[in-house]
């Protein structure tokens, strides 16, 4: 990469996220890409040979970080709208053998860095069978984790899919750079033999690989771990696959098969006991809170404030489009505390000081990524975000975090910067051509919707 030039940064507002909001403060990024002061614009004298840069009335923030979604997957957007879960997720699977392409999983990989790009996301953890995201991150210039999914319900596949899983792993590892990191994805119990957690699990603790899961998310799966009965069961069954019985719930199965020893990110967590809340704690397992989708499956809320009072790391993720259907972070933030202050009727939990932790420093946190990202310090990565609160719907700025989450949106952001590089300013890509992607999805989305109807 170039030198990049030495950047002072000034907005009405920097907002720390290890710190109170600075009022016209300033961000001075240095040639290496990372942050070499933070402060009043009145405290920091540009150096000499700097660029400074007047954001104007914004909100200079860290990057965004998104600690779930499926890039994969764009080409499902509003396709599998009012489903229930069983069918949702079987139309998924058979439409995506069916209709795509890997070319296609690419180009929806980079659909999806355009998208984050202009909602200020500056690290994408990519969970995805195609590995697609390993490539339009480096190409793109985001900071992200592809976490390659393996399946296998049946536990004669064991060995076949882990001898999968490790080629995969194998082809995705000339991706990995200090910017972007290669895990795996045992996908979940309703895919997932007992053997393949347990082999998957024992894989990642050998070779330091993050490892993410989707878990505790519906009914149906926590009946089919719990009693092998429920909406999942038939379907295996008619595969030859047996459906004992596999644990109390998904976390006291997982924990029983030793995953948990791999620290996972847990993707969903919405059903959990304190039981469970407390094996997650205790293994130092993270969380990936996905509300919006929970929501909209109809899954539930997840324990958010009862895992973050037990000390588990929690981030924010916005999970597929096809489930969302949104990839704005700063909305799911909102959505998070309202869903939140709805189930315990509460006003006073999460305020935004919170939700701006929420979007950066904790997701950083729940991908083992906080000594590098998540805040505005000296030393860190400089992955900025900036929000403009020039529009009319943002308008009075009495608190500027209040601003940023109730009342902008991710269409305001107008900088994306990784490590100091600028990504996205004003509509412009700096990395990228979005026009090409524009047919490729148009066409993928057109076989899709010939293949499901
Ligand atoms: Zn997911």
């Amino acid at each position: 990469m170039p030198e990049l030039p030495l950047t002072l940064y000034r907005a009405a507002w920097v907002l720390p996220a290890c710190g109170d909001p600075i009022r016209d403060g300033a961000v001075l990024v240095g040639t290496d890409g990372l942050i070499a002061a933070v402060g009043p614009a009145t405290a920091i004298e540009p150096p000499e040979g700097a660029v400074v840069d007047d954001l104007g009335m914004a909100a200079l923030m860290p990057g965004l970080v998104n600690v779930h979604a499926h890039p994969e997957l764009a080409m499902f957007r509003g396709a599998l709208e009012d489903l229930n879960f069983r069918d949702w997720i079987l139309r998924l699977v058979g439409a995506k053998r069916a209709a795509l392409t890997d070319a296609d999983f690419h180009a929806a990989a980079r659909w999806t860095m355009v998208e984050a790009l202009r909602s200020g996301i500056t690290t994408l953890a990519a969970t995805e069978s195609s590995g697609a995201s390993a490539a339009a991150l480096c190409e793109t210039g985001l900071r992200g984790v592809v976490f390659q999914e393996v399946f296998g319900p049946d536990p004669s596949q064991c060995a076949e899919s882990m001898d999968g899983l490790r080629e995969a792993i194998d082809c995705l590892r000339a991706f990995e750079c200090d910017r972007v990191r290669i895990g795996i994805s045992p996908h979940a119990p309703y895919t997932v033999s007992d053997d393949l957690f347990r082999a998957a699990g024992e894989y990642a603790v050998a070779e330091g690989l993050p490892m993410a899961v989707h878990a505790a998310e519906s009914h149906i799966e926590h009946l089919l771990v719990q009693s092998g009965e429920g909406d999942f069961a038939p379907g295996l069954r008619a595969r030859g696959i047996a459906t004992p019985p596999r644990g109390r719930s998904t976390v006291e199965m997982l924990d029983r098969l030793g995953v948990l020893r791999a620290r996972p990110l847990l993707i969903h967590c919405v059903l959990l006991d304190g039981d469970d809340i407390r094996r997650v704690a205790d293994s130092g397992s993270a969380v990936a809170h996905c509300p919006v989708a929970n929501a909209r499956l109809g899954h539930g809320v997840a324990p958010y404030t009862e895992m973050r009072a037990a000390q588990v790391r929690v981030g924010l993720g916005t999970d597929s489009v096809g489930s969302n259907n949104r990839l704005d972070l700063m909305e799911e933030a909102r959505i998070a505390s309202i869903l939140h202050r709805g189930r315990l009727g509460r006003s006073d939990i999460m305020p935004p000081a919170d939700l701006l932790r929420l979007c950066t420093i904790d997701g950083a946190e729940a991908l083992g990524m906080a000594d590098t990202i998540g805040t505005l310090e000296p030393g860190k990565a400089a992955d900025l975000c900036a929000v403009s609160l020039a529009a009319p719907h943002a308008r009075p700025v009495h608190d500027p975090l209040a601003a940023v989450f109730h009342a902008a949106r991710g269409t305001d952001v107008i900088l994306t910067a990784v490590g100091g590089q600028v990504l996205y300013r004003d509509g412009r890509l700096m990395t990228m051509d979005p026009e090409p992607l524009d047919a490729a999805m148009t066409d993928a989305a057109a076989r899709l919707r010939e293949a499901m109807t």
